[in-house]
């Protein structure tokens, strides 16, 4: 699932420049890493297994810097031979330029610490910029077995600063610490599809949700069904039992001894062996209640007991 909300998500149209940075910010922060090259230089490269999410880095590129960075594809072997995508910005793009422009460096061209809060001020800038997190470092887990959105960060003041971002949206999640990465994670059913309604993640939402009721459906037919199957079972064990009393008085007795209304059940009962009581009843001739039909069963099972 994880594979198609990273799809859906990286063909989300962005309508505004504010937005764009967010996200771009989101992707170099998650995807990228930097290389000094020698006196103040630096290239950046960033690596992702997933081929829109690579696409989606390079229409930003060059929407927002008029830059077109380098691709190499390879195919890894650590990666079950899937392919990854490579991307190279090279000094002359002016790397420190755009890093400064999504807030990653300072103007001392500086790493800075968390997230660019600067570029955040709005809310549709906070759902974009999670949505390139997410795109870098987000996986989601199987909706019917179990509940699980995370992102894995890599040092605690980029997870305080998403922790922050999904706070300011109304969204509640947890941080915890595995190895040396900083998980930020979402275990609530109405958690994870307010976040990824608001990243845009419409027809996932809608597939999710689709599947959690067809989920409940089919929970409710199965209890229905072991309800009934049990009801059934209940009373073929007692038309069972009722049979059994019936034979033992007809061998000790012969049935032809009973009184008409006691005869005329025993030998419904034997006719009909699959019937409930209150069915048996009215099979009778003339018919008669359920209750009858019952202290007259009950009547016959006393007997048996005397025998
Ligand atoms: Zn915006």
């Amino acid at each position: 699932m994880a594979y198609y909300i990273k799809d859906e998500l990286s063909k989300i149209p962005l309508e505004t420049k504010c937005c764009k940075l967010a996200e771009m910010s989101a992707l170099i922060k998650s995807e990228g890493s930097l290389h000094l090259m020698g006196e103040n230089g630096l290239a950046l490269h960033t690596e992702s297994e997933n081929p829109a999410v690579a696409r989606l880095i390079i229409y930003l590129a060059k929407e927002l810097f008029s830059r077109t960075p380098e691709l190499r594809i390879e195919r890894l072997p650590r990666l079950r031979h899937h392919n990854c995508y490579y991307l190279y910005f090279k000094q002359e793009d002016g790397v420190a330029e755009i890093l400064r422009e999504l807030g990653i460096l300072d103007r001392y061209n500086r790493p800075k610490l968390g997230i660019p809060k600067r570029i955040l001020s709005r809310k549709c800038c906070k759902s974009a910029y999670l949505r390139g997190m997410f795109l870098g470092c987000g996986f989601l887990g199987d909706m019917n077995r179990n509940k699980h959105l995370e992102f894995t960060l890599g040092d605690e003041e980029m997870a305080r600063g998403v922790m922050w971002l999904l706070d300011e949206l109304g969204i509640h999640a947890a941080l915890a610490q595995r190895r040396s990465f900083y998980i930020v994670y979402l275990k609530r059913k109405e958690s994870i599809i307010d976040l990824l309604a608001r990243m845009g993640a419409h027809s996932t939402v809608l597939d999710i949700e689709n599947a959690l009721i067809i989920k409940s459906i089919k929970g409710e037919v199965n209890r229905r069904v072991n309800c009934e199957t049990a009801n059934l079972r209940r009373v073929a064990r007692a038309a069972q039992e009722q049979i059994r009393d019936i034979l033992a008085i007809d061998e000790a007795l012969g049935i032809d001894a009973l009184i008409p209304s006691l005869k005329s059940v025993a030998q419904a009962r034997l006719r009909y062996p699959d019937l409930s009581i209150e069915e048996l009843g009215k099979r009778m001739d003339p018919p008669i209640s359920k209750s009858a039909t019952y202290h007259r069963l009950v009547r016959l099972s006393r007997m048996a007991r005397h025998l």
